[in-house]
Protein backbone atom coordinates (compact mmCIF):
# COMPACT_ATOMS: atom_id res chain seq x y z
CA UNK A 1 0.00 0.00 0.00
CA UNK A 2 1.15 3.36 -0.27
CA UNK A 3 2.30 5.30 2.48
CA UNK A 4 0.34 8.07 1.63
CA UNK A 5 -2.69 6.16 1.74
CA UNK A 6 -1.79 4.39 4.81
CA UNK A 7 -1.56 7.52 6.52
CA UNK A 8 -4.37 9.10 5.67
CA UNK A 9 -6.32 6.29 6.47
CA UNK A 10 -4.63 6.91 10.15
CA UNK A 11 -5.75 9.90 10.26
CA UNK A 12 -9.34 9.77 8.74
CA UNK A 13 -9.86 7.03 11.67
CA UNK A 14 -9.15 9.70 14.33
CA UNK A 15 -12.45 11.43 14.45
CA UNK A 16 -11.05 14.91 14.76
CA UNK A 17 -14.14 17.12 14.44
CA UNK A 18 -12.90 20.20 15.69
CA UNK A 19 -11.68 21.64 18.11
CA UNK A 20 -10.66 17.57 18.62
CA UNK A 21 -7.82 16.72 17.40
CA UNK A 22 -7.91 13.27 18.44
CA UNK A 23 -3.98 12.16 18.53
CA UNK A 24 -3.41 13.02 14.97
CA UNK A 25 -1.06 15.66 15.48
CA UNK A 26 0.81 13.92 17.95
CA UNK A 27 1.03 11.12 15.06
CA UNK A 28 2.25 13.69 12.74
CA UNK A 29 5.17 14.89 15.34
CA UNK A 30 6.47 11.42 16.02
CA UNK A 31 6.40 11.12 12.68
CA UNK A 32 8.14 14.17 12.23
CA UNK A 33 10.83 13.57 14.52
CA UNK A 34 12.61 10.57 13.14
CA UNK A 35 12.97 13.15 10.05
CA UNK A 36 15.01 15.11 12.44
CA UNK A 37 12.53 18.03 13.20
CA UNK A 38 12.22 20.08 16.30
CA UNK A 39 8.46 20.08 17.25
CA UNK A 40 6.75 22.38 19.47
CA UNK A 41 3.19 21.88 20.99
CA UNK A 42 1.26 25.90 20.89
CA UNK A 43 -1.54 24.86 22.32
CA UNK A 44 -4.00 27.99 22.81
CA UNK A 45 -7.21 27.03 24.82
CA UNK A 46 -9.04 24.10 23.52
CA UNK A 47 -7.21 24.31 20.48
CA UNK A 48 -4.14 21.77 19.62
CA UNK A 49 -1.53 23.15 17.78
CA UNK A 50 1.91 22.61 16.67
CA UNK A 51 4.67 24.04 14.79
CA UNK A 52 7.69 22.07 13.55
CA UNK A 53 10.93 22.77 11.97
CA UNK A 54 14.08 20.83 10.53
CA UNK A 55 17.10 23.23 9.67
CA UNK A 56 19.14 22.11 6.59
CA UNK A 57 22.50 23.49 5.64
CA UNK A 58 21.61 27.11 5.46
CA UNK A 59 18.45 28.57 7.87
CA UNK A 60 16.68 29.93 4.56
CA UNK A 61 14.48 30.03 2.57
CA UNK A 62 12.01 28.95 5.27
CA UNK A 63 9.76 26.43 3.64
CA UNK A 64 6.53 25.47 5.72
CA UNK A 65 3.71 23.44 5.33
CA UNK A 66 0.30 24.48 6.66
CA UNK A 67 -2.97 22.70 7.70
CA UNK A 68 -5.73 21.21 10.03
CA UNK A 69 -6.09 18.21 11.29
CA UNK A 70 -9.71 19.04 12.60
CA UNK A 71 -12.83 18.07 10.35
CA UNK A 72 -16.66 19.17 10.19
CA UNK A 73 -19.11 17.11 11.84
CA UNK A 74 -20.28 13.73 10.24
CA UNK A 75 -23.75 14.99 9.61
CA UNK A 76 -26.60 12.21 9.64
CA UNK A 77 -24.50 8.96 9.61
CA UNK A 78 -27.34 6.90 8.18
CA UNK A 79 -26.68 8.45 4.86
CA UNK A 80 -22.87 7.66 4.64
CA UNK A 81 -22.57 4.14 2.92
CA UNK A 82 -19.79 3.34 5.48
CA UNK A 83 -18.44 5.24 8.60
CA UNK A 84 -17.16 8.35 8.56
CA UNK A 85 -14.42 7.56 10.71
CA UNK A 86 -13.50 4.13 9.45
CA UNK A 87 -11.44 5.02 6.14
CA UNK A 88 -13.17 2.96 3.30
CA UNK A 89 -11.56 1.91 0.37
CA UNK A 90 -13.86 1.76 -2.82
CA UNK A 91 -14.17 1.79 -6.36
CA UNK A 92 -11.22 3.05 -6.33
CA UNK A 93 -11.29 6.16 -3.88
CA UNK A 94 -10.77 6.51 -0.20
CA UNK A 95 -13.85 7.47 1.56
CA UNK A 96 -14.49 9.33 5.37
CA UNK A 97 -14.84 12.69 6.95
CA UNK A 98 -11.31 14.57 5.82
CA UNK A 99 -10.49 12.53 3.45
CA UNK A 100 -10.21 15.36 0.83
CA UNK A 101 -9.65 17.99 3.72
CA UNK A 102 -7.12 17.74 4.39
CA UNK A 103 -6.34 14.86 6.02
CA UNK A 104 -4.59 13.02 2.59
CA UNK A 105 -2.91 16.08 2.06
CA UNK A 106 -1.19 16.17 5.67
CA UNK A 107 -0.32 12.44 4.82
CA UNK A 108 1.34 13.43 1.83
CA UNK A 109 3.25 16.48 3.08
CA UNK A 110 5.04 13.71 6.08
CA UNK A 111 5.67 11.26 2.77
CA UNK A 112 7.08 14.14 0.56
CA UNK A 113 9.30 15.59 3.39
CA UNK A 114 10.46 11.79 4.43
CA UNK A 115 11.51 11.19 0.81
CA UNK A 116 12.66 14.76 0.08
CA UNK A 117 14.69 14.39 3.77
CA UNK A 118 15.74 10.83 2.76
CA UNK A 119 17.64 12.25 -0.53
CA UNK A 120 18.71 15.79 0.53
CA UNK A 121 19.81 15.36 3.63
CA UNK A 122 22.20 18.45 3.51
CA UNK A 123 19.35 20.43 2.05
CA UNK A 124 19.37 24.40 1.86
CA UNK A 125 16.75 26.08 3.87
CA UNK A 126 14.58 24.74 6.85
CA UNK A 127 10.98 22.54 6.38
CA UNK A 128 8.50 23.53 8.63
CA UNK A 129 4.91 22.83 9.24
CA UNK A 130 2.24 25.10 10.94
CA UNK A 131 -0.85 22.84 11.53
CA UNK A 132 -3.81 23.19 13.77
CA UNK A 133 -6.95 21.90 14.84
CA UNK A 134 -9.44 24.82 14.58
CA UNK A 135 -9.46 25.39 10.84
CA UNK A 136 -13.30 24.51 10.43
CA UNK A 137 -13.90 26.06 13.62
CA UNK A 138 -13.75 29.90 14.89
CA UNK A 139 -10.14 30.57 13.83
CA UNK A 140 -9.55 32.47 17.27
CA UNK A 141 -7.09 30.16 18.84
CA UNK A 142 -5.77 28.19 15.62
CA UNK A 143 -3.37 29.44 12.92
CA UNK A 144 -3.91 33.07 13.95
CA UNK A 145 -2.12 32.39 17.37
CA UNK A 146 0.67 30.61 16.33
CA UNK A 147 1.45 32.99 13.33
CA UNK A 148 1.47 35.79 16.33
CA UNK A 149 3.87 33.78 18.10
CA UNK A 150 6.62 33.10 15.56
CA UNK A 151 6.06 36.82 14.31
CA UNK A 152 7.10 37.78 18.08
CA UNK A 153 9.82 35.94 17.55
CA UNK A 154 10.90 37.20 14.14
CA UNK A 155 10.78 33.34 12.51
CA UNK A 156 10.76 34.28 8.93
CA UNK A 157 9.00 32.34 6.48
CA UNK A 158 9.21 32.60 3.12
CA UNK A 159 7.50 29.95 1.46
CA UNK A 160 4.30 28.15 2.50
CA UNK A 161 1.74 25.46 0.94
CA UNK A 162 -1.07 25.07 2.38
CA UNK A 163 -2.76 21.47 1.58
CA UNK A 164 -6.41 22.56 1.42
CA UNK A 165 -8.18 21.08 -1.42
CA UNK A 166 -7.87 23.27 -4.07
CA UNK A 167 -8.43 21.22 -7.34
CA UNK A 168 -11.59 21.81 -9.01
CA UNK A 169 -12.59 18.55 -11.76
CA UNK A 170 -9.13 16.91 -11.50
CA UNK A 171 -6.31 17.01 -9.40
CA UNK A 172 -3.78 19.87 -10.04
CA UNK A 173 -6.24 21.63 -12.12
CA UNK A 174 -6.65 24.25 -9.67
CA UNK A 175 -4.05 25.97 -6.92
CA UNK A 176 -5.16 28.75 -4.89
CA UNK A 177 -2.51 31.56 -5.36
CA UNK A 178 -4.95 34.04 -3.17
CA UNK A 179 -8.08 34.57 -1.53
CA UNK A 180 -10.49 37.21 -1.44
CA UNK A 181 -11.14 39.55 2.00
CA UNK A 182 -14.39 39.12 3.83
CA UNK A 183 -15.66 41.90 5.99
CA UNK A 184 -19.19 41.12 7.81
CA UNK A 185 -21.87 44.15 8.59
CA UNK A 186 -24.18 43.77 11.30
CA UNK A 187 -26.73 47.21 10.99
CA UNK A 188 -29.84 48.03 12.94
CA UNK A 189 -31.89 50.95 11.11
CA UNK A 190 -33.49 52.78 14.08
CA UNK A 191 -37.11 54.13 13.79
CA UNK A 192 -40.17 54.43 15.95
CA UNK A 193 -42.62 51.65 16.40
CA UNK A 194 -46.43 52.70 15.91
CA UNK A 195 -49.97 51.28 15.24
CA UNK A 196 -50.15 50.77 11.54
CA UNK A 197 -53.43 52.97 11.37
CA UNK A 198 -51.39 55.48 12.96
CA UNK A 199 -48.72 56.06 10.74
CA UNK A 200 -47.93 59.53 11.64
CA UNK A 201 -46.72 58.44 14.72
CA UNK A 202 -44.51 56.37 13.90
CA UNK A 203 -41.56 56.08 11.88
CA UNK A 204 -41.22 52.81 9.44
CA UNK A 205 -37.38 51.28 9.75
CA UNK A 206 -37.91 48.44 6.97
CA UNK A 207 -39.22 51.74 4.41
CA UNK A 208 -36.84 53.88 5.51
CA UNK A 209 -33.57 51.54 4.83
CA UNK A 210 -35.00 50.46 1.30
CA UNK A 211 -33.50 53.14 -0.77
CA UNK A 212 -30.22 52.92 1.58
CA UNK A 213 -30.35 48.98 0.92
CA UNK A 214 -31.11 49.57 -2.67
CA UNK A 215 -28.25 51.88 -2.87
CA UNK A 216 -25.69 49.33 -1.52
CA UNK A 217 -26.71 45.97 -3.16
CA UNK A 218 -26.18 47.96 -6.92
CA UNK A 219 -23.06 50.09 -5.84
CA UNK A 220 -19.93 48.94 -8.53
CA UNK A 221 -17.47 48.47 -5.37
CA UNK A 222 -14.82 48.34 -7.58
CA UNK A 223 -14.06 46.17 -11.17
CA UNK A 224 -11.38 43.41 -9.82
CA UNK A 225 -8.45 42.50 -11.56
CA UNK A 226 -6.63 40.20 -13.03
CA UNK A 227 -6.31 38.04 -10.57
CA UNK A 228 -9.46 38.94 -8.58
CA UNK A 229 -13.42 38.92 -9.45
CA UNK A 230 -15.25 42.31 -8.27
CA UNK A 231 -15.91 42.98 -5.07
CA UNK A 232 -19.18 42.38 -4.47
CA UNK A 233 -21.98 42.99 -1.65
CA UNK A 234 -24.72 40.53 -0.32
CA UNK A 235 -27.01 40.88 2.17
CA UNK A 236 -27.72 37.89 4.28
CA UNK A 237 -30.46 38.55 6.92
CA UNK A 238 -33.53 41.08 7.38
CA UNK A 239 -34.76 40.86 10.23
CA UNK A 240 -38.20 43.62 11.41
CA UNK A 241 -41.65 43.38 12.66
CA UNK A 242 -43.35 41.69 15.32
CA UNK A 243 -46.99 41.43 14.42
CA UNK A 244 -49.48 42.43 11.40
CA UNK A 245 -50.52 45.71 13.23
CA UNK A 246 -47.43 46.83 14.10
CA UNK A 247 -45.06 49.03 12.37
CA UNK A 248 -41.63 48.24 13.27
CA UNK A 249 -40.01 50.35 15.23
CA UNK A 250 -36.22 48.37 14.27
CA UNK A 251 -34.81 46.53 11.48
CA UNK A 252 -31.59 44.14 11.25
CA UNK A 253 -29.55 43.83 8.08
CA UNK A 254 -26.63 41.28 8.20
CA UNK A 255 -24.51 41.75 4.97
CA UNK A 256 -20.92 40.86 3.74
CA UNK A 257 -18.62 41.81 1.09
CA UNK A 258 -16.26 39.17 -0.79
CA UNK A 259 -13.48 41.64 -1.48
CA UNK A 260 -10.46 42.30 -3.84
CA UNK A 261 -7.00 43.42 -3.56
CA UNK A 262 -8.68 46.65 -5.51
CA UNK A 263 -9.85 48.02 -2.09
CA UNK A 264 -9.46 47.74 1.62
CA UNK A 265 -11.87 47.23 4.52
CA UNK A 266 -11.48 50.53 5.01
CA UNK A 267 -12.52 51.79 2.39
CA UNK A 268 -15.71 50.06 2.13
CA UNK A 269 -16.66 50.58 5.68
CA UNK A 270 -16.15 54.35 4.90
CA UNK A 271 -18.47 54.41 1.37
CA UNK A 272 -21.04 52.14 3.32
CA UNK A 273 -21.34 54.87 6.38
CA UNK A 274 -21.81 57.52 3.55
CA UNK A 275 -24.75 55.59 2.04
CA UNK A 276 -26.19 55.15 4.86
CA UNK A 277 -25.91 58.63 6.10
CA UNK A 278 -27.08 60.45 2.83
CA UNK A 279 -30.73 58.82 3.45
CA UNK A 280 -30.57 60.37 6.96
CA UNK A 281 -30.17 57.21 8.92
CA UNK A 282 -30.14 56.42 12.46
CA UNK A 283 -28.58 52.92 12.95
CA UNK A 284 -26.06 51.15 15.00
CA UNK A 285 -23.28 49.67 12.82
CA UNK A 286 -20.74 46.81 14.14
CA UNK A 287 -18.06 45.48 11.85
CA UNK A 288 -16.59 41.77 11.77
CA UNK A 289 -13.30 41.55 9.58
CA UNK A 290 -13.18 38.13 8.47
CA UNK A 291 -9.85 37.92 6.77
CA UNK A 292 -8.34 40.33 4.27
CA UNK A 293 -7.33 39.52 0.79
CA UNK A 294 -3.91 37.97 -0.22
CA UNK A 295 -2.18 37.18 -3.13
CA UNK A 296 1.22 35.70 -4.69
CA UNK A 297 0.93 36.81 -7.81
CA UNK A 298 4.75 35.86 -8.71
CA UNK A 299 8.17 34.50 -6.89
CA UNK A 300 9.83 30.66 -6.70
CA UNK A 301 6.78 29.13 -5.42
CA UNK A 302 4.41 29.74 -7.67
CA UNK A 303 7.40 28.37 -10.28
CA UNK A 304 7.59 25.68 -8.52
CA UNK A 305 4.24 24.70 -8.11
CA UNK A 306 3.10 25.21 -11.35
CA UNK A 307 6.53 22.80 -12.65
CA UNK A 308 6.27 20.12 -10.21
CA UNK A 309 2.03 19.50 -11.42
CA UNK A 310 3.40 19.95 -15.21
CA UNK A 311 5.71 17.26 -13.87
CA UNK A 312 3.26 14.79 -12.03
CA UNK A 313 0.00 15.48 -14.13
CA UNK A 314 0.92 16.90 -17.38
CA UNK A 315 -1.48 19.80 -16.77
CA UNK A 316 -0.56 23.37 -16.75
CA UNK A 317 -2.74 24.40 -13.69
CA UNK A 318 -4.65 27.43 -12.95
CA UNK A 319 -4.11 29.96 -10.14
CA UNK A 320 -7.18 31.47 -9.19
CA UNK A 321 -8.36 33.02 -5.80
CA UNK A 322 -11.79 31.97 -5.90
CA UNK A 323 -13.54 30.55 -2.97
CA UNK A 324 -14.03 30.79 0.63
CA UNK A 325 -11.48 31.78 3.25
CA UNK A 326 -8.49 29.96 4.21
CA UNK A 327 -5.79 29.87 6.74
CA UNK A 328 -3.58 31.50 4.29
CA UNK A 329 -5.14 34.98 5.39
CA UNK A 330 -3.59 34.72 8.82
CA UNK A 331 0.13 33.48 7.24
CA UNK A 332 -0.15 36.14 4.35
CA UNK A 333 0.60 38.69 7.59
CA UNK A 334 4.54 37.40 7.32
CA UNK A 335 4.95 38.19 4.28
CA UNK A 336 5.39 34.88 2.70
CA UNK A 337 4.27 33.57 -0.95
CA UNK A 338 1.47 31.13 0.11
CA UNK A 339 -0.27 28.72 -2.69
CA UNK A 340 -3.22 26.45 -1.84
CA UNK A 341 -2.74 22.50 -3.30
CA UNK A 342 -4.63 19.75 -2.55
CA UNK A 343 -7.12 17.25 -3.88
CA UNK A 344 -10.16 17.43 -5.01
CA UNK A 345 -12.90 19.66 -3.27
CA UNK A 346 -16.23 18.05 -4.65
CA UNK A 347 -17.25 16.73 -1.89
CA UNK A 348 -15.50 18.54 1.20
CA UNK A 349 -17.75 19.31 3.99
CA UNK A 350 -20.63 16.07 2.53
CA UNK A 351 -21.93 12.98 3.35
CA UNK A 352 -19.74 10.20 1.87
CA UNK A 353 -16.47 12.84 1.27
CA UNK A 354 -13.99 11.05 -0.43
CA UNK A 355 -10.58 11.48 -2.42
CA UNK A 356 -9.67 9.31 -5.56
CA UNK A 357 -6.78 6.83 -4.19
CA UNK A 358 -4.88 7.65 -7.15
CA UNK A 359 -4.38 11.11 -6.66
CA UNK A 360 -2.92 10.46 -2.93
CA UNK A 361 0.85 9.57 -4.39
CA UNK A 362 0.27 12.41 -7.49
CA UNK A 363 -0.14 15.10 -4.18
CA UNK A 364 2.64 13.41 -2.32
CA UNK A 365 4.90 14.18 -5.73
CA UNK A 366 3.57 17.39 -6.14
CA UNK A 367 5.33 18.18 -2.83
CA UNK A 368 8.43 16.46 -3.53
CA UNK A 369 9.34 18.22 -6.27
CA UNK A 370 8.48 21.45 -4.78
CA UNK A 371 10.78 21.03 -1.79
CA UNK A 372 13.20 19.86 -4.80
CA UNK A 373 13.03 22.48 -6.30
CA UNK A 374 12.87 25.38 -3.95
CA UNK A 375 15.51 23.50 -1.32
CA UNK A 376 17.52 20.84 -3.14
CA UNK A 377 19.92 22.90 -4.62
CA UNK A 378 21.21 26.67 -4.85
CA UNK A 379 19.25 27.68 -7.76
CA UNK A 380 18.41 30.73 -9.55
CA UNK A 381 15.34 31.48 -11.06
ZN1 LIG B 1 -9.82 22.61 4.99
Amino acid sequence: MSETLALSKDLINRPSVTPEDAGCQQMMMDYLEVLGFNNEIMNFEDTSNFWSLRQGKTEGPVFVFAGHTDVVPAGPLDKWHSPPFEATEKDGYLFGRGAADMKSSLAAMLVASKRFVKDYPDHNGSIGFLITSDEEGPFINGTVRVVEELMKRNQPLDYCVVGEPSSSEQFGDVIKNGRRGSLTGFLTIKGTQGHVAYPHLADNAIHKSLKALDELAHTEWDQGNEFFPATSFQIAIIKAGTAGNVIPGEKYVEFNFRYSTETTHEELQQRVLAILDKYNLEYDLNWKLNGEPFLTDHGHLLVAARNAIKAACQIDTAPLTSGGTSDGRFIAKTGAEIVEIGPVNKTIHQINECVKIEDLDKLTEVYYQILVELLATPKTF
